[in-house]
């Protein structure tokens, strides 16, 4: 029988001729490939500038060290997300605080945060940064959080990890891809093989600052830059006639060998073709799940904000598993029996046993309240009808 994951990459031939035109090519790394990806998500994503790294978790701290967050400092991030989102300010030997999430759309709660930050200013221990993520693929409330950047001056680090190609409305009525608005400092990209586009391992930060985007550069590859008008130590730069010297480099900062390679970038830059495509097909698998399971009177979905195009990298139910009188487990060892592959996004990160000793569940009751009910079903493009009916029908059988 055919397993059908929650999530899975999509590989066409083309993707394939183009990895295997950089395995014939010059480089492997540091090449062009990089730099053309770069660009054509620039380009998609109307950002001012991309920095491709090794994968998404590396983009997030990335991130938090061109944020200059500093042992001791606070940052805020959702409960409900992949531990990433809080882990990227922990390396930085930073204090990881959790908001709730806004049942409806289940992102961040601004209202939440605001707490969080009013309290902190108040303890005179303001909060550096905010890692704001677009679950399942809806933007949060964008407006919301840049007005909050604006009053209490937190770097904002937005985890759109499951969220490249969807758009959202500002009160004016101007539609926004993810990735265009200046609001967020930056904008961090995962390229995992159950994203929208995937390089096997690799991620990417968007931004319209250059000077973020000139740091980012740089501590992607150890700290080091090779350009000249960047240089700081002139007298071991330069010859005597101003000309750089051919052999120098210089390290500035303390960085890591966060780089993708050529080979990944050429995957990633053939997939970006289908991305469009892609959520037009997610788009119609939530779709499907929703006016079928909808029905059901212990189903219901998040709700998606007026003017939000959702990227559906998944497709969340949620299942009043009390209700039903099943156990969530029970459930899904059911489908999974039955071939279908379902799965729960996310724990809430303050249930971690890293975490936990720190945090304050009781700041959180939604998260909690909406990972008791939470469940992926299969949403990716090439499913079919007739496997989105099949698996309808054993959800059904399931909750019998
Ligand atoms: C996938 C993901 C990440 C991390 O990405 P990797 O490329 O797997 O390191 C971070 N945040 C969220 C919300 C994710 O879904």
């Amino acid at each position: 029988m055919k397993f059908t994951p929650y999530g899975r990459q999509d590989i066409s031939k083309e993707d394939i001729e183009a990895v295997i035109a950089v395995l014939k090519s010059d480089y492997l790394t540091q090449g062009p490939a990089i730099d053309s990806f770069e660009k054509a998500v620039c380009l998609e994503a109307g950002a001012g500038h991309a920095i491709a790294c090794c994968n998404g978790t590396a983009a997030l701290h990335l991130a938090c060290m061109a944020a200059d967050v500093q042992p001791g400092d606070v940052a805020v991030t959702t409960a409900v997300t992949f531990v990433a989102s809080a882990n990227c300010a922990k390396y930085m030997g930073a204090e990881v605080l959790f908001a709730d999430i806004d049942p409806e759309n289940l992102t961040m709660s601004p209202l939440a945060c605001r707490r969080l930050l009013e309290k902190a200013k108040a303890e005179q221990k303001p909060i550096k940064v905010v890692v704001t993520v677009d679950l399942a693929g809806h933007p949060c409330d964008m407006q919301a959080f840049s007005q909050l950047k604006q009053e209490f001056g937190f770097v904002w680090i937005q985890d759109a990890c499951h969220s490249i190609g969807a758009t959202w409305e500002d009160s004016r009525g101007i539609r926004w891809k993810i990735g265009e608005w200046p609001g967020p400092d930056m904008t961090v990209l995962s390229f995992h093989p159950v994203k929208h586009i995937t390089t096997g391992e690799g991620g990417m930060i968007l931004t319209h600052d250059d000077l973020l985007a000139s740091k980012l550069r740089k501590l992607r590859t150890h700290g080091i830059t090779r350009e000249s008008d960047e240089f700081l130590n002139t007298g071991e730069a330069f010859a005597e006639d101003g000309a750089p010297n051919p052999w120098y480099y210089e390290m500035q900062q303390l960085g890591y060998n966060y780089r993708i390679t050529d080979i990944q970038a050429a995957l990633g830059e053939s997939q970006l073709h289908r991305l469009a495509a892609g959520i037009v097909r997610r788009r119609e698998i939530a779709a499907a799940y929703e006016s079928r399971l909808g029905r059901h009177p212990h189903i219901s979905f998040p709700k998606v904000t007026e003017g939000v195009g959702h990227a559906y990298h998944l497709a969340i139910a949620l299942v009043d598993f009390n209700a039903v009188g099943k156990s969530r487990a029970a459930v899904m060892n059911y489908l999974k029996q039955a071939g279908i592959g379902t799965q729960v996004h996310y724990i809430p990160i303050p249930l971690m046993p890293y975490y936990s000793k720190s945090a304050n569940l009781n700041e959180v009751p939604e998260s909690l309240a909406y990972y008791r009910k939470a469940l992926s079903l299969p949403c990716f493009p090439q499913l079919s009808d007739g496997d989105i009916a099949r698996i309808c029908s054993v959800l059904e059988v399931a909750l019998s």
